[in-house]
């Protein structure tokens, strides 16, 4: 049988500080569970199929095992993804501060201007701890011009959001400016 027209693959690529939450993130959403402990230096990668305006996209999550400000992006982490998570939690601010040292190495890997992104401030069940405010992620957000959210892995809330935007993000930036509806392009 040939494989449908209509199954597009995606990759998705994973990054944040140490104990952000990105294993229990991804799978929460690929495994609807919530780990309390991870092996924290295991990568691995994830598969689901997302559906997004009637198309399904077959949808590779790499689950890597964290950033610190000395790590450097392998090409692994940097080649054929098609957008990145980025993590931190609400609840450490140096994790927040990680995500805009990760960004620039992303795009100093790749020699963009921008690369189709997700912020995500998790753990938002422990806002008793907050460290960083949802306007400080909104403002970021608006800063690098891509979506932002909030999620807790452990509650199940808005995990699913995280994909599905990001999935919606890749495609925006994959549609030919001449597409978009008031574009002005000057050739
Ligand atoms: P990673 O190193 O970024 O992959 O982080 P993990 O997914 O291994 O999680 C690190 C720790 O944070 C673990 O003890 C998790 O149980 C905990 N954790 C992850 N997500 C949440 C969340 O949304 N809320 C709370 N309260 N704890 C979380
Ligand atoms: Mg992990």
């Amino acid at each position: 049988m040939s494989s449908s027209v209509n199954q597009k693959a995606r990759r998705i690529a994973v990054l944040g500080s140490r104990a952000v939450g990105k294993s229990s993130l991804v799978i929460q959403f690929c495994e609807n569970h919530f780990v309390d402990s991870y092996y924290p230096t295991i990568e691995n990668t994830f598969t689901k199929t997302i559906k997004y305006r009637g198309n399904e996209y077959t949808v590779e999550i790499m689950d890597t095992a964290g950033q610190d400000e000395y790590s450097i992006l392998s090409s692994h982490h940097a080649s054929s993804v098609h957008g990145y998570v980025l993590v931190y939690s609400i609840a450490s601010r140096s994790s927040f501060d990680m995500i805009k040292i990760i960004r620039d190495k992303i795009l100093d890997y790749t020699g963009l201007e921008t690369v189709p992104c997700v912020i995500v401030g998790n753990k938002s069940d422990l806002n008793i701890q907050r460290q960083v405010s949802q306007q400080e992620g909104k403002d970021l957000a608006q800063q690098w011009g891509c979506p932002t959210v909030e999620t807790s892995a452990k509650h199940n809330e808005n995990v699913a959001k995280i994909f599905d935007i990001l999935i919606a993000t890749i495609e925006k930036a994959n549609t030919p400016p001449s597409e978009e509806k008031g574009a002005c392009v000057i050739s």
